[in-house]
């Protein structure tokens, strides 16, 4: 992905560890009594990921009368920067510095280990807050709905990322590696990311943030060729250049493409943008060109494979009898109706069997429910919303993926996020979202949470996590080794 635009946001501003200018609004007293009593607007933002951060942010630069807390989930911050975005891509997760310096702010707090509409209701959160702001990403997963899909070696991106990644409830997904050929559904940079993660040299990943245990799995693994399936064509790939450079790029491997996918598609490439033009010249050449010298010698050594699968759909995955483990995929094969970003895959009534013992389904994530009292558009599976105002909901919010479900890269989310923060200083402004009572804040929640038992995770205890992480991670010449369990991140939290 193009992710340079990510960083520039940070030249923006840089949250300054000021000191807090809240307390002036909370009254000015003459002989003890209060001349008048403007109390500060107090938000809650729910989930820690770049939607939550960069809401954070805005709010606390544009305001400087706001306290803002945000509750998290996990008893670690920054959603998928930490489980979702690829070991091997550290650079994109140096947006954690700028969500650290918002955490640190002398008028935001963070509360992890709080499960909102487990722990805490949405209503108690409005009670306590002028505003609430439900950032609470995307952890769902579409499913492809064919027979199979249940099968032993069959596999959501979301749960083989969250894998490597070390998201605690996939840590006991120990995926079977011990076929030759695996297949992934999409083509998304998601796909990307799991194919190169697949068929990577381990020496290329022992350096990342990988787990261990991932590592060593990978190690042991006996994938030797990928095929990334598609519905439509090479024209319609979900991905972008870096991530499809990446794989041309990756060392030990060779493309496997099939020619007959990119016919027709030259002559119509001068009619296409340019950043897509590129990415198809790209993928032509990998398909169609002789490598020169230095490329064939590359591609005869290499002993992995990987190749885009265009103009397939699922239609079910089979199963070896005697063991009922995936063996092979049927897939439809589709022709196209229409053309350009519109076209619409039709089916042709073929079908083919690819054998395969991995099949890992990455066709996108999805919203889920978290308080029965919000509304919730079940098909889009969003949050319904205008600029960030959930109907009929006054006083909620929300921003990143439960927003505009789950598309887009960080700096997607992040402009997403800075327009409902700025939605909601408008309605401050307005009047339409009423400041004037004084509220109670985290004072009555975190007491509320004592009382069920919950202990939240603050900033500085996640800082304990982390210095623990980076330790561990140092000694086996890695960013970081991540904790694997709530609990063992719960302990160290709270030591
Ligand atoms: P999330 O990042 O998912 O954050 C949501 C947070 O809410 C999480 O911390 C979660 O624990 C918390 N939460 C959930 N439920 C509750 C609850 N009930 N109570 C409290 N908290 C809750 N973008 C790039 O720019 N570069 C990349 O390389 C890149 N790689 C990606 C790789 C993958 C596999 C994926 C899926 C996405 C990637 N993206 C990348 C996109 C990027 O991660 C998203 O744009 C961004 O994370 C969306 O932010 P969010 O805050 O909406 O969701």
């Amino acid at each position: 992905m193009n992710y340079k635009l990510l960083f520039s946001h940070r030249k923006l501003w840089t949250l300054g560890r000021r000191r807090s200018t809240s307390r002036l609004h909370e009254g000015i007293r003459v002989s003890g009594q209060a001349l008048f009593s403007s109390c500060s607007p107090k938000v809650c933002v729910v989930g820690s990921g770049p939607g939550g951060f960069y809401t954070a942010q805005h709010l606390i630069k544009a305001r400087p009368d706001v306290e803002l807390d945000i509750y998290e989930r996990l008893p670690v911050p920054f959603g998928l920067v930490r489980f979702g975005v690829a070991p091997d891509h550290p650079e994109v997760k140096n947006v954690i510095n700028t969500f650290t310096q918002t955490a640190k702010h002398s008028r935001c707090n963070f509360y992890g280990n709080v499960n909102v509409g487990r722990d805490v209701t949405i209503n108690e959160l409005k009670e306590a807050y002028h505003a609430v702001v439900l950032s609470y990403g995307a952890e769902g997963n579409r499913t492809m709905g064919v027979p199979g899909e249940d099968l032993a070696g069959v596999y959501a991106a979301k749960d083989f990322v969250g894998w490597y990644n070390g998201l605690p409830n996939c840590r006991e997904l120990n995926p079977d590696l011990s076929c030759e050929t695996a297949v992934i559904l999409g083509q998304g940079n998601v796909a990307l990311d799991v194919a190169r993660i697949l068929l990577a040299p381990i020496s290329m990943l022992k350096s990342t943030d990988i787990t261990q245990p991932a590592l060593e799995a990978l190690a042991q693994s006996q994938v030797r060729r990928v095929l990334i399936v598609g519905r439509r064509g090479p024209l319609q790939i979900a991905c972008t250049i870096k991530e499809i450079r990446e794989m041309v790029n990756l060392p030990g491997t060779k493309p496997e493409m099939l020619p007959a996918d990119f016919e027709g598609i030259s002559e119509v490439l001068k009619d296409v943008p340019r950043p897509r033009k590129r990415l198809t010249e790209l993928m032509l050449k990998t398909a169609l060109e002789t490598p020169g010298e230095k490329e064939l010698e590359r591609r005869k050594s290499a002993s992995r494979s990987w190749g885009f699968r265009f103009f397939r759909s699922p239609v079910e995955v089979l199963a070896e009898p005697r063991t009922n483990k995936t063996s092979a995929i049927r897939l439809a094969v589709n022709r196209l109706e229409g053309s350009g970003a519109d076209a619409q895959a039709v089916l042709t009534g073929e079908v083919e069997d690819v054998t395969c013992g991995l099949v890992i389904s990455s066709i996108g994530y999805r919203s889920l429910l978290i308080d029965p009292g919000l509304p919730f558009d079940s098909r889009k599976a969003i949050i319904p919303n205008s600029m960030g105002r959930i109907q009929h909901t006054p006083g909620v919010y929300c921003s990143g993926w439960v927003k505009t479900g789950p598309t887009g890269v960080i700096a997607t989310t992040m402009n997403n996020s800075f327009d409902t923060a700025r939605s909601m200083m408008e309605d401050m402004d307005s009047g339409a979202l009423d400041v004037s009572a004084v509220k109670s804040g985290s004072q009555s929640i975190t007491a509320l949470l004592r009382g069920r038992g919950v202990k939240p995770v603050t900033f500085a205890d996640w800082e304990k996590i982390d210095s623990v992480e980076t330790k561990k991670g140092e000694a086996e010449g890695k960013p970081r080794e991540k904790l694997l369990s709530v609990e063992e991140m719960l302990q160290v939290a709270q030591t």
